[in-house]
């Protein structure tokens, strides 16, 4: 399949698009002052094929992408152990809401809400050094050094009253085990990682090579683990609105508040799209629309 020529098509339709809907996420000061227009995509094959278009080098602020990543370095520590504090059904309500955990004991539905991920950094923590542990991870997956944004992170940390409450929340349900604010550091350096569409196209390879390494093939999850890995994206990778993305995409997805998304075709491919502006869900408008173009122009699909 000419991927180059159908990555340059879509960057061509969207164009014009950019800065006609959405909103960049303005809750986190440091990303409000991101410009809107801009748009990125990237692909890389399981035999080493690379397609990139548009923006797609420009290094953005991976957000709640890094979610997943969090994800594998707690299955990997962990195995099955990880799930005695964390659930796997789609919660149906926004990325940072609070109102599960109450009637749930403290037990966050998925690690694709904020809730789940700041439970499965407080299991980091117990095991090392998160933050260095995240960065040495995403710089060995994508062959170059990564780095975190601090502005984006301090930014965060001075206004992320609602996950300091979700953490302090599920700690009073003695569902975190380690200092809340050292838990919260961690967790907004992850959300601050930067990096490239075709960075993380690569990085998140091993997603489409049942667990494998994409430069050196070494085994990094197990076959079962990434294929659960890849269902939760599929049923929890994009908040409340992950039926619609199954419903017009049908690829297992991870999106963030930096408006990047990336996209799984399991033994074939993984990429990224990325654009700031979102829509009321938080998903990236013109990403996710890019990703409906893909999905239609090549046919590729888990469904
Ligand atoms: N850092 C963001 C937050 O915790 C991540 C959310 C997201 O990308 N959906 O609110």
């Amino acid at each position: 399949m000419r991927f180059q020529s159908i990555l340059e098509e879509i960057v061509t339709t969207l164009r014009p698009r950019l800065g006609e809907q959405g909103q960049v996420a303005d809750y986190i000061p440091a990303l409000a002052r991101v410009p809107a227009a801009q748009f990125g995509i990237a692909l890389r094959t399981c035999d080493g094929q690379e397609a990139q278009a548009g923006d797609s080098d420009t290094p953005f602020s991976i957000q709640s992408i890094s979610k997943l990543f969090a994800l594998t370095m707690g299955m990997r520590a962990m195995g099955e152990g990880l799930w005695a504090r964390i659930g796997r059904e789609p919660s149906g309500n926004p990325f940072n809401s609070l109102v599960q955990l109450e009637a749930e004991q403290g037990t966050p539905r998925n690690p694709f809400i904020n809730a789940g991920a700041i439970a499965v950094t407080d299991r980091l923590v117990s095991q090392g050094d998160p933050k260095a542990a995240m960065l040495e991870l995403v710089s060995s997956l994508c062959g170059e050094p990564v780095h975190f944004d601090e502005e984006v992170a301090a930014s965060e940390a001075a206004t992320g009253f609602r996950n300091i409450a979700l953490g302090n929340f599920m700690k009073s349900f003695g569902k975190i085990d380690n200092d809340v604010a050292t838990v919260l550091d961690a967790y907004f350096h992850h959300c601050a990682v930067r990096m490239s569409c075709l960075q993380l196209a690569r990085a998140t390879g091993f997603l489409c090579r049942d667990g494998r390494h994409p430069f050196s093939g070494e085994p990094l999850l197990t076959e079962r683990q990434t294929r659960r890995i890849n269902a939760l994206m599929l049923t929890c990778g994009t908040y409340d609105a992950a039926g619609e993305f199954a419903f017009r995409i049908g690829l297992p997805c991870k999106s963030g508040v930096g408006g990047g998304i990336v996209a799984v075709v399991p033994d074939h491919l993984s990429l990224c799209v990325w654009s700031p502006a979102l829509d009321a869900t938080g998903n990236s408008l013109l990403g996710m629309q890019a990703l409906e173009l893909f999905a239609a122009r090549t046919g590729l699909s888990v469904f």
